[in-house]
């Protein structure tokens, strides 16, 4: 039967059609989740959170043109091998124990893309003798499935960090490929696990003059204390860095940053 769809997309470039990341979330889980497995492209620790066993997954729902990760958030199709709940836990666990370190998550991509097998993984670091799981996500999905909130809060040791791409819907279009109405989606995750209980903290890419304006950055605190005051207390402000892919990513979608000033 011929595929009807649009194709997938792809790194932003100039003259992008904006998406609506739900539905490349679908596309994006039809790629990389069988099942409750999931595609991986390795597992490593590194030095963040004091030291974090790290496994790479494949896999995202938004474009952001300054994201850090591999190839694999583009093509997802070409990279990762994909593994069951049980086998990611065992190698993290491996490389943990290896590195002397307490702390898990996965990265690499947008975590929540394949509910069953992160629900899977989460029960298993729950009952296990490490100390935290930290999960990294984009808010998107958790912003679109209320349940999502409710079912994260049920574990004591997870930590979610919700990290916002932008103030405005204008600005969230063009940073990240995402249709603006979309925008919302985010707050309404930070709100989600917010009425949930959940444990989590919001970060945001708003310490870089480069691409945020002094009233966009302002927007967005206001959006957060809108929610809750404590919420832009406790703010982890981002910039970007210069990693291979970040500037490549640049590259492609025709924006340039001078790197000797932020
Ligand atoms: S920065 Fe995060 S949310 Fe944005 S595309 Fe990369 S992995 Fe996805």
């Amino acid at each position: 039967m011929t595929d009807l769809r649009q194709p997938y997309q792809r790194y932003l470039e100039p003259g992008f059609t904006a998406f609506d990341p739900l539905e490349l979330a679908r596309r994006t889980e039809e790629i990389v989740c069988r099942g409750d497995r999931r595609k991986y492209t390795k597992f490593y620790c590194t030095r963040v959170y004091g030291g974090i066993a790290t496994g790479y997954l494949c896999g995202c729902c938004l474009r952001c043109i300054f994201c850090w990760v591999e190839w694999s958030r583009d093509f997802p199709e070409k990279y990762g091998v994909f593994r069951s709940p049980a086998e990611v836990f065992y190698r993290l666990s491996r490389v943990a124990r290896k590195a002397g370190v307490n702390k898990l998550r996965i990265s690499g991509g947008e975590p929540t893309l394949g509910k069953a097998h992160l629900l899977n993984l989460l029960e298993k670091a729950e009952s296990s003798p490490f100390r935290l799981f930290i999960l990294e996500t984009n808010g998107i999905p958790i912003g679109a499935d209320p349940n999502y909130a409710q079912q994260l809060a049920r574990f004591k040791k997870v930590h979610t960090r919700v990290s916002l791409k932008a103030g405005t819907p204008k600005a969230f279009t063009s940073k990240t490929g995402a249709k603006p109405e979309s925008f919302e989606l985010p707050f309404q995750g930070i709100v989600n696990l917010l009425e949930a209980g959940a444990s989590f903290h919001v970060a945001a890419m708003t310490a870089d003059r480069r691409i945020v304006t002094k009233q966009e950055r302002q927007s967005l605190l206001d959006r957060l204390a809108s929610i809750h005051p404590a919420l832009v207390d406790n703010l982890e402000e981002e910039a970007v860095d210069p990693y291979r892919t970040t500037l490549e990513r640049l590259r492609y979608a025709g924006v340039e940053l001078t790197w000797d000033e932020r």
